[in-house]
């Protein structure tokens, strides 16, 4: 806090790892000796650097670019970037050191990392966004590399900025690799990958609701966010039988108590992903509720789901979902309750799991997708969802391994931290001083 007063949303995921692993840390008198706390916390390195590109009008536009490069000690700097007009050092870091722990609890050989920039790609046209990501790459090339650093998409960016940033690298440096995950298909993108994060998410959810012998299917579920989280979330939930009935963007969100079905969820595919349009659409396509500058929490169900961004659950938010029954919250978004949202989760008893646990499957296939790359092979789609839905089911063992309490109430956001802390731990102590 002395040292970054200006960065909250770093301070808070800093203050949350630390509190939930301090018993554990305690357990290990050589981490102290190390100064291990301080050099966990503080990232490798951060780069940083200006983005110009020419919009549509020949406008010359500069954007602040960023990496932070958090830590290898298990792998290559793994994880996403964001294009949104929020992203600011703070955002990025708490996500870089977030990534390293979930990276961790995947068991896959990956470091954690995070970068991305303030341009949003919401209201641009296609030939803006491949020129803004083509300048953006044109700097970063310098910094990644397949053993290196491989970045992945998040917040604004997906398939297509994936490819045109990939475009550029190889352009730039004459070589096809394994440079960035969430490739499409024909030229390196695994199977699964688009999906991983949904689904992985709701694998979680199971195994969470497994441990209370309740069933997923019946279950009312709150989504927020309506992007590639959300989407793929919304999927799986169908799949599974369960009834989500809200969905959102930044502008607000729609309420549809038949439940959005297949049909809906492909008209919000084409949306979101094709026509680039609002949420506010579905409410006057189907007649449902639409609900401006708000977020569902209010809304009754069994189950919540928050799939758009950080801190999206505060306190009164919370004690709304609890005092309408609400059973479990898994997340797919990263950070996306406030502390004091936790606090009441935890303290209600409800089944709470932190986002680099339930969230944690698209890193894992990204990784996969980097094995697959490394062989030159590309696997099918029943391997690759088989192999994720171990990976969830591992990361939920290692959260109830770590995380149960003496009245036998699973915290798995303390599981988590442990899990993921340990295996860095260890692995920076025997690295030696560097
Ligand atoms: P997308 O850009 O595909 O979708 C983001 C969604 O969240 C959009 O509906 C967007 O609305 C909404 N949103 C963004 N910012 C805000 C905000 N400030 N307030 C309200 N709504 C907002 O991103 P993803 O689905 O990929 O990512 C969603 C979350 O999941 C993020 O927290 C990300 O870090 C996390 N995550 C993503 C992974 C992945 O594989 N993609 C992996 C692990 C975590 P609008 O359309 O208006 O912008």
């Amino acid at each position: 806090q002395r040292r970054f007063p200006n960065e909250p949303e770093y301070i808070q995921a800093v203050s949350q790892v630390l509190e939930t692993i301090e018993e554990e840390y305690n357990k290990h008198p050589e981490f102290e000796r190390v100064n291990l706390i301080e050099r966990l916390c503080i990232p490798d390195r951060i780069i940083k650097f200006r983005v110009n590109w020419v919009d549509d009008k020949g406008n010359i536009q500069t954007n602040m670019g960023y990496r932070v490069q958090h830590s290898n000690v298990i792998g290559p700097y793994k994880g996403g970037l964001r294009f949104h007009t929020s992203v600011n050092e703070s955002i990025l870091k708490f996500l870089a050191f977030e990534q390293t722990f979930k990276n961790s609890l995947t068991t896959l050989p990956m470091g954690g990392g995070k970068g991305g920039s303030d341009f949003s790609p919401r209201g641009k046209s296609n030939a803006e966004v491949m020129r803004f990501c083509q300048a953006f790459m044109s700097e970063l090339w310098h910094y990644i590399g397949p053993d290196c650093d491989v970045p992945a998409g998040d917040i604004g960016v997906g398939g297509r900025e994936v490819g045109y940033m990939f475009g550029q690298y190889k352009k730039l440096t004459h070589q096809f690799v394994g440079i960035l995950t969430g490739k499409g298909q024909e030229f390196g993108g695994s199977l699964i990958r688009p999906e991983a994060t949904g689904y992985g998410n709701v694998y979680f959810l199971q195994n969470m609701l497994k441990t209370r012998n309740i069933d997923l299917k019946g279950k009312t579920v709150l989504v927020s966010g309506s992007g590639n989280v959300a989407q793929y979330t919304i999927e799986k939930l169908l799949h599974l039988g369960a009834k989500p009935v809200t969905c959102s963007d930044s502008d607000g969100y729609i309420y549809d108590p038949d439940g959005i079905n297949e049909e809906k969820l492909a008209y919000i595919m084409e949306l979101k992903n094709i026509e680039r349009g609002r949420i506010r659409e579905y409410a006057e396509k189907y007649g449902v509720k639409y609900v401006p500058g708000a977020k569902p929490w209010f809304e009754k169900a069994d189950i919540a789901t928050p799939c758009a961004t950080q801190n999206e659950i505060n306190a009164e938010a919370a004690t709304a979902l609890i005092n309408n029954g609400i059973i479990a919250v898994t997340k797919g978004a990263n950070m996306p309750s406030t502390p004091e949202a936790v606090r009441i989760f935890q303290e209600a008893k409800v089944l709470y799991c932190p986002g680099k646990a339930s969230n944690a499957g698209g890193v894992a296939v990204s990784g996969l997708e980097m094995t697959q790359n490394s062989e030159r092979l590309k696997w099918d789609r029943e391997e690759v969802d088989q192999k994720l839905h171990n990976i969830m089911d591992d990361i939920h063992e290692n959260c109830v391994r770590y995380g149960t309490e003496p009245d036998g109430y699973v915290n798995y956001v303390k599981g988590a931290n442990i899990a993921g802390f340990i295996k860095v731990a260890k692995a920076i102590m025997a690295q030696g001083i560097v």
